[in-house]
């Protein structure tokens, strides 16, 4: 699609005035699921929360259909409005961010129950919803997070206050408006999403502190994570990774070269689970480099080249420059005076073990590569690049052995081999998708069931039929 400003332009009007036309609900205060304060947004939940756990769950698999349907009708206008906003990433990339959300987010079957019949009769066990849920969201994926949150949420039973992050306010309560109208299309309650309609720092604090609020879920860096996880209210904390890839000496060095490339360039690296920083074996370092450079996306800067770089995107505390987060490779490059083709989507270089973009979540499409004597050393190094985030990690190799090691070693949420980053969150890999990776409080990838606590019933009779 084209992406000139007027294209998005258009689009993004197209959106708004539709959002604006009168609704099934009327044009009553919360009718498109914003609400001047936290309170009314939490009153509103906690009334469509109880109507929808009144309603068959053929009715609330009707409203995940609904949901899942319109996200993929509106996906062009919100990619192009995501990219307007925040200026970080690709509008393809965003477009395959929502379809996978859309379509891989697991639903209503997530929690289908268990039972168990033996001698003393049968046990049945039930995910409940947890009531009314504070979701906090990341500028990086102002849709994908919402779309992932609403449909897993909603699916076991929940309504959810959100507070987007306010540089992506525009995107994101624009997602909600219209995941609420797909809501109320399908007969659902008005106010099962809702969210203030101009989200701060201020209201989030509220959103964590509100007492009617029975969980939070902080999609988010590190601090937030904390900070829900001092709230004293249950919570889910998906905080931020640093990805490393290992490349051994049995990899088929081809294949690992473009699958790097393509996973740490997605979306200009902006996805949490994209490789930040390769480590490889002295061994295949060259070859490796040459079949990256053969794809024909890279850039590989020289060592005066790789100086400016860290200048420009590294601040002097060591600090990722926000200026250059989620920018195509040609921004960066300009500003140190390269001119690269359209095709060109990632700068690589041969980095020192102390390079700070080895050690930093830099989300911007440049990636260091560090040459280790062996396996050993590679584990090793890993293992301290990615900081305890247990968020995700990648290897390629055709050493089982070698796999497992590196598995036990760095003890991530997700691990990768022989594929792309992304394939962890089930875009061109098996299993559903989440773009709420819990690994500081351990649900791993999110689904309906993480959102539900368990409630068991026993009956102590024999209720077997064999
Ligand atoms: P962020 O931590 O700045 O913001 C996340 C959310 O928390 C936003 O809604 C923000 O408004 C809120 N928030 C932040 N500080 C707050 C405070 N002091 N008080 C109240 N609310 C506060 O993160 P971001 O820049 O929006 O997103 C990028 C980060 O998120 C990266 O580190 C990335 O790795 C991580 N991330 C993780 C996942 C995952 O599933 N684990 C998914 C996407 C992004």
């Amino acid at each position: 699609m084209e992406t000139s400003p007027e294209v998005i332009a258009g689009l993004i009007q197209k959106v708004l005035e539709e959002l604006a036309a009168p609704t099934p609900a009327g044009k009553a205060e919360g009718a498109n699921g914003l609400y001047p304060t936290v309170n009314d947004a939490v009153e509103a939940g906690l009334v469509a929360q109880k109507k929808l756990i009144a309603m068959s769950l053929e009715r609330r698999k009707d409203i995940i259909a609904s949901i899942r349907n319109s996200v993929l009708n509106h996906n062009e206008e919100m990619s192009a409005m995501a990219i307007e906003e925040t200026h970080l990433g690709r509008y393809e990339d965003k477009v395959r961010e929502n379809i996978l959300c859309a379509t891989k987010t697991p639903g209503v079957e997530d929690i289908e129950p268990r039972a168990l019949s033996g001698d003393h009769g049968l046990m049945l066990l039930e995910y409940a919803p947890v009531g009314l849920i504070g979701s906090l969201t990341p500028i990086t994926n102002p849709t994908g997070t919402l779309i992932n949150n609403s449909i897993g949420m909603i699916s076991a039973g929940n309504a959810i206050v959100f507070n987007a992050h306010p540089s992506a306010r525009r995107t994101s309560t624009t997602m909600l408006q219209i995941i609420h109208q797909a809501i109320v299309d399908a007969g659902g309650p008005v106010g099962l999403v809702s969210s203030v309609a101009n989200p701060t720092l201020d209201t989030a604090k509220e959103v964590i502190e509100h007492p009617k609020i029975n969980m939070l879920v902080a999609t988010g860096g590190r601090p937030i994570v904390n900070i829900v996880l001092r709230s004293g209210k249950k919570a889910v904390g998906a905080g931020a990774g640093n990805p490393p890839a290992l490349v051994d000496e049995t990899a088929i060095i081809r294949k690992a070269a473009q699958c790097i490339v393509s996973g740490a360039s997605i979306n200009n690296g902006i996805f949490c689970t994209c490789e930040k920083e390769v480590i490889v074996v002295e061994e295949v370092a060259d070859s490796l480099i040459k079949n990256m450079q053969e794809t024909g996306r890279v850039y590989l800067l020289n060592p005066v080249e790789v100086e400016k770089v860290t200048k420009l995107v590294v601040t002097p505390e060591r600090k990722i420059n926000g200026k250059y987060i989620g920018k195509n490779v040609q921004v960066i490059l300009h500003d140190i005076g390269v001119e690269v083709g359209e095709e060109c989507r990632l700068a690589i270089f041969d980095a020192p073990k102390d390079h700070p973009l080895v050690w930093l979540e830099q989300m911007m499409p440049v990636l260091p590569i560090v040459r280790v004597k062996d396996f050993n050393e590679g584990v090793e190094l890993a293992v301290k690049v990615e900081q305890g985030n247990r968020h995700t990690a990648i290897m390629h190799s055709t050493h089982v052995e070698h796999m497992t090691t590196f598995a036990r070693a760095v003890q991530t949420t997700i691990f990768i081999k022989n594929g792309p980053s992304f394939a962890g969150i089930g875009l061109g890999g098996e299993g559903h998708t989440s773009f709420t990776i819990a690994g500081p409080t351990g649900e791993g990838l999110t689904s309906a069931r993480t959102f539900t606590r368990q409630r068991r019933c026993t009956l102590v009779e024999s209720f077997r039929i064999i």
